[in-house]
């Protein structure tokens, strides 16, 4: 903020500085409610994996020794919660260092290869295969790396929220690429489209509770998306998939 000086000020002046600044202070005021909000929901967010973890904790201690039966569900269950909180974490760290220290580095991408690639790590990891359609070389300008993380998130809902199909099509349009995303999974309501980018939001969390999961991964895409000029179109019918194509400068 600069120090406001309200000497040798006409009374229009005066009026018109007030003004300012008490819309200065309604916006600081709905910053400050958004970040007590967006605390008050990462925590508890973290706390439910931290309730797991600690019951089956707690459980393996008192009967443990007597129930050798109870040691493989409750290792699993305390395995899968601490990466879940591991996740969530490292999503919510993204969300609060600011855009300009991600430190971006901006450079000619040959879709297609950088496509392969990603599609390789991803299937290897989760034993899902992407199909990949292309006609000809297409290049992007962005960066690897965020560019890496923001296709992830996408690729992963597909996996998470169907059973079996996920196709990319790598194409361009104008002065843009596009790469696109397709799911046969279970859907979005149309009412929902807006919301699944809000931080923490989750359709339904019964439906999707189990697929783990923070609500987070969709509002790290658009900081990610913001910082490297990426646009995103996301169409979903529900019980029928969902299409994601991301546009990107290809200069
Ligand atoms: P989450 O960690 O819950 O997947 P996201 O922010 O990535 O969080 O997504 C928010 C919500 O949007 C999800 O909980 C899910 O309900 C819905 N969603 C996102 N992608 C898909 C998809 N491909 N198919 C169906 N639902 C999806």
């Amino acid at each position: 903020f600069k120090r406001i000086s309200f000497k040798g000020k006409s009374k229009d002046e005066l009026v018109e500085m007030g003004e300012t600044f008490n819309h200065m202070i309604d916006l600081l005021q709905t910053n400050y409610e958004k970040q007590e909000q967006f605390v008050s929901n990462a925590s508890h967010e973290l706390k439910t994996p931290l309730t797991i973890i600690e019951s089956y904790a707690d459980l393996l201690k008192r009967r443990g020794m007597e129930r050798p039966d109870l040691f493989d569900e409750s290792i699993e269950a305390i395995h899968s919660e601490a990466i879940r909180m591991r996740e969530m974490t490292e999503q919510l760290l993204l969300l609060a260092k600011h855009q300009e220290q991600w430190n971006i580095k901006l450079e000619k991408i040959n879709l297609i290869e950088f496509m392969a690639e990603s599609a390789k790590v991803f299937q290897n990891a989760y034993h899902r295969n992407i199909e990949i359609h292309s006609k000809d070389e297409i290049f992007a300008t962005s960066d690897v790396q965020k560019l890496k993380q923001l296709l992830f998130i996408f690729l992963d809902n597909a996996r998470k929220y169907s059973d079996e199909f996920i196709a990319v099509y790598i194409g361009k349009t104008g002065n843009e690429a596009y790469v696109r995303i397709e799911d046969r999974g279970i859907g979005i309501p149309k009412n929902e489209l807006e919301k699944v980018f809000d931080r923490f939001y989750r359709v339904d969390k019964a439906r999707t509770r189990k697929q783990g999961g923070s609500g987070l991964g969709l509002s790290v895409a658009k900081e990610i998306a913001d910082a490297i000029h990426v646009r995103i179109e996301m169409d979903s019918l529900e019980g029928r998939g969902t299409t994601v194509t991301l546009f990107l400068p290809s200069k």
